[in-house]
């Protein structure tokens, strides 16, 4: 593995990735809110920025791009589908696609939902995913321009790679998409000791992430609205886990 990722706390409760690939002596940044804090952690490892990389169009996850554009001529790598509304991308990604970073290098995946045009990041030989708003954990992002169908599609295809594949999210959600998450699947032992988890790491001021994908099949009510227990939860088949997956999602915009 050459990928060394340092999480980077962004206005409320964004995160912001600082990713290191010592061997070929290069930076990344993936979703600057701001610029600012990312440019001081970057300056404690001394390489160079090469890329940005952008999940999707929301101002919380470019607004830091211009400033760091104009401190360090870095360029800009984003989903194609909505190379309109992120304006100076430099390179333009879709699904399946790989993208050369240093001496490793990532596979985008489509992964729309949260929005139309978001894609993620996944580094195979790092064993590492980049997933903007599409994946929390223990939640997922609000449907602002994807369909149920698709989200499910998206979470189903992040849920199929290797279970041990860090999960980086943009957000620091855990605690609060956990007390949804026990009120949907308060039986399963893996969320309960995982909320334990959370509740220390946030008691200390630790970030809750990374996650990996396996820790998240087996306590994120939204991979696992084929889970029965979970689907009927919200008066759902597990059967159909789109309609699930739905009704779960309308059940946390709900949610107090
Ligand atoms: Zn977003």
């Amino acid at each position: 593995m050459s990928l060394d990722v340092h999480l980077v706390p962004l206005l409320q409760d964004n995160y912001g990735h600082l990713i290191l690939d010592r061997a070929a002596g290069v930076a990344g940044i993936v979703d600057p809110a701001a610029a600012e804090p990312m440019l001081a952690a970057l300056a404690q490892h001394g390489l160079p920025l090469a890329w940005v990389l952008v999940t999707h169009h929301h101002t919380d996850h470019v607004g830091g791009i211009p400033a760091l554009r104009a401190a360090t001529g870095c360029k800009v790598v984003g989903p194609r589908a909505d190379q309109q509304r992120i304006p100076g991308l430099d390179l333009a990604l879709g699904d399946g696609e790989r993208f050369a970073f240093g001496s490793t290098s990532a596979v985008v995946l489509d992964v729309p939902g949260h929005t139309s045009g978001h894609i993620a990041f996944w580094f195979d030989q790092d064993q590492a995913v980049f997933c903007g708003d599409t994946l929390f954990s223990l939640g997922c992002g609000r449907m602002f321009e994807g369909t149920p169908p698709q989200f499910w599609g998206s979470l189903a295809k992040l849920r199929a790679l290797p279970p041990e594949t860090r999960v980086y999210c943009a957000h620091e959600y855990t605690a609060s998409n956990g007390r949804f998450a026990r009120s949907v699947d308060g039986d399963n032992p893996d969320l309960l000791a995982r909320l334990d988890d959370v509740a220390r790491l946030r008691a200390l001021g630790q970030p809750t992430l990374p996650s990996t994908i396996g820790l998240e099949r087996r306590t994120n009510p939204f991979l696992r609205a084929d889970v029965p227990s979970v689907a009927r939860a919200v008066e759902a088949d597990a059967a159909d886990p789109i309609t699930a997956f739905a009704a779960l999602r309308r059940a946390k915009d709900r949610f107090q």
